[in-house]
């Protein structure tokens, strides 16, 4: 497996870790839409101890329909979400996909929120559906 190492659109942010991703997956809600002006979120769950983060980090916190919050990771040069911290997964950083190096080994396992999906997106692959959060 590729190293999880990436960086922001200025390059003024870079990060890597050395663990396995704990798991990666596609989030359809409407919060990963509107940050990431797109139709969906592809996402790995790193272990926050493992990573190692350069440069400065901008954070939003916004609340979860669960009800609990998260804290969205942001560079404040050029906006791009590098990370989330959900309070639901407490140790883990949600990094976005989209600013890896190297996304060649990317296999979404899982897509969530898919009640909130784009009528149009079908996505391909061998991958578990849930309508809102797994369990
Ligand atoms: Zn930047």
């Amino acid at each position: 497996m590729a190293a999880i190492k990436g960086h922001c659109a200025c390059g003024k942010v870079s990060y890597e870790s050395s663990a396995e991703p704990a798991f990666t997956g596609v989030c359809h809600c409407k919060d990963c839409q509107r940050h990431s002006g797109s139709a969906f979120n592809v996402v790995i769950g790193v272990p926050t101890a493992t990573l190692t983060v350069s440069g400065e980090l901008k954070s939003y916190v916004s609340t979860a329909d669960s009800g609990k919050q998260s804290v969205r990771k942001f560079c404040p040069n050029c906006g791009s979400t590098i990370l989330s911290e959900p309070e639901a997964f407490a140790g883990v950083s949600i990094v976005r996909v989209g600013t890896l190096d190297d996304t060649s080994w990317i296999k979404p396992g899982m897509q969530i929120y898919c009640e909130a999906a784009q009528p149009w997106v079908s996505l391909g692959g061998d991958m578990q559906s849930f309508p809102k959060m797994p369990g």
